[in-house]
């Protein structure tokens, strides 16, 4: 199998088993105060502390989450419930749902959400940005790389911006921590969300990080785990596990990036050739490990199955909105024509990925776009009908 949908999860490392079955291990409640549960809580606060270190910010400024969509309805709600009088939130017309229907929730309950539409690469205009300021913003929320296209926001643009105006900032971060080195003294955000199965970690955790003096509002009640702000016994193994990747990936960023970027740009440029393609998002400003590519006149489900039977593992637009039939609000935020938006296919690679492997999928995606294309006259020399 050549696994080719690393955007929507990622296999874990073999330091992130063993971590995850260390932590098996390690069974006492890190609330318990004998020796079993202290062994625990020691072993939560070394992987909280691998994982600040990782991103250069205080262990005190992690909670552990459920993973990335947890975080994302964490920070909005208490944004909103910390909103004092203001009622106006800016985001980003190509957020992830877990995004933007939370903030439809908050529509509801009578908070005013501005949508700033991207440019024609999927990239929010700082003049949009600034235009859409009022003393009535107290929050804004735009993600740091988009899960479909891979695209880059001016997160620390923006964030400084916010932080002059004392404007709450958040970044869903989910698809780029882990896969581009971070360091969270340097960039102006105040709140950031993060999911470990995304970076070579386990499935079901995450975190939310939330810088210090930022006000921060409990999201779920119970006995008081994470400073009183997130309730619910902590989820040991997947924790260690999480920081296993997390270190993993500080251990070998540069590598690991240069290689990605390679194989990507191998990737954009043999598929560019193709006839009728389209490569979406920006080409240089994307995640190092993303590409989103179009196939006028393709129905990117079969290219999809016929991939998969030969194979190679590949998801349409993105994993999650690949089950609805509605098309990717993303692309349509970025005016791809309907018939290419289609034939859209993500293709995300990961530190596993070989070049070998990114040149058998190319030559199959060739193949299969031009025998899908071909398909019609194929049954019209049948007779097929
Ligand atoms: N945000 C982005 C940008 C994502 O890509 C995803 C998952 O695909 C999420 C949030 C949700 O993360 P999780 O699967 O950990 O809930």
């Amino acid at each position: 199998m050549i696994y080719l949908d690393n955007g929507s999860t990622t296999a874990p490392l073999k330091k992130v088993r063993k971590a995850v079955s260390k932590g098996l291990k390690l069974y006492g409640n890190p609330s318990s105060l004998h020796k079993i549960g202290r062994n625990a809580a020691d072993a939560l606060l070394e992987a909280r502390r691998k994982i600040a270190s990782s991103l250069h910010c205080l262990s005190e400024e992690i909670y552990f989450t459920s993973g990335g969509t947890e975080s994302d309805n964490w920070a909005i709600d208490s944004a909103c419930k910390c909103a004092k009088n203001k009622r106006t939130i800016i985001t980003s017309s190509i957020e992830h749902p877990a995004i933007l229907k939370t903030l439809k929730e908050k529509e509801k309950e009578g908070f005013n959400v501005i949508y700033l539409p991207v440019n024609e690469k999927g990239i929010v205009k700082l003049s949009d940005f600034k235009a859409a300021l009022s003393k009535d913003v107290f929050f804004v929320t735009i993600m740091m790389a988009n899960n479909e296209i891979g695209t880059f926001q001016p997160i620390n643009e923006i964030g400084k911006i916010c932080r002059r105006k004392k404007i709450l900032f958040h970044t869903d971060a989910v698809q780029a921590v882990g896969h581009i080195p971070l360091n969270l003294v340097d960039l102006s955000v105040d709140m950031l969300s993060a999911s470990a199965h995304k970076f070579h970690g386990p499935k079901g955790v995450g975190f939310l990080f939330c810088r210090k003096g930022t006000p921060l509002y409990p999201y779920i009640l119970g006995g008081g785990q994470e400073r009183s702000q997130r309730s619910g016994t902590e989820n040991l193994p997947a924790i260690m596990g999480m920081a296993a990747a997390l270190q993993e990936f500080k251990k070998d960023a540069p590598r690991l990036y240069k290689n990605q970027t390679q194989l990507r740009d191998y990737m954009i440029n043999e598929l560019s050739l193709i006839p009728g393609s389209m490569i979406c998002g920006d080409q240089i400003l994307r995640l190092p490990n993303n590409i989103l590519v179009c196939f006028k006149g393709v129905e990117a489900s079969s290219l999809q199955l016929l991939l998969d039977q030969a194979g190679i593992c590949v998801s349409m637009g993105s994993a999650c909105s690949s089950q609805s039939v509605r098309p990717s609000h993303v692309l349509e935020a970025l005016n791809v024509p309907e018939d290419y938006i289609r034939g859209a296919i993500r293709i995300t690679t990961s530190r596993f990925t070989t070049m070998r492997q990114a040149k058998k999928a190319v030559a199959k995606i060739k193949r299969w776009v031009e025998f899908l294309r071909n398909f019609p006259k194929t049954l019209d020399k049948l007779h097929i009908k």
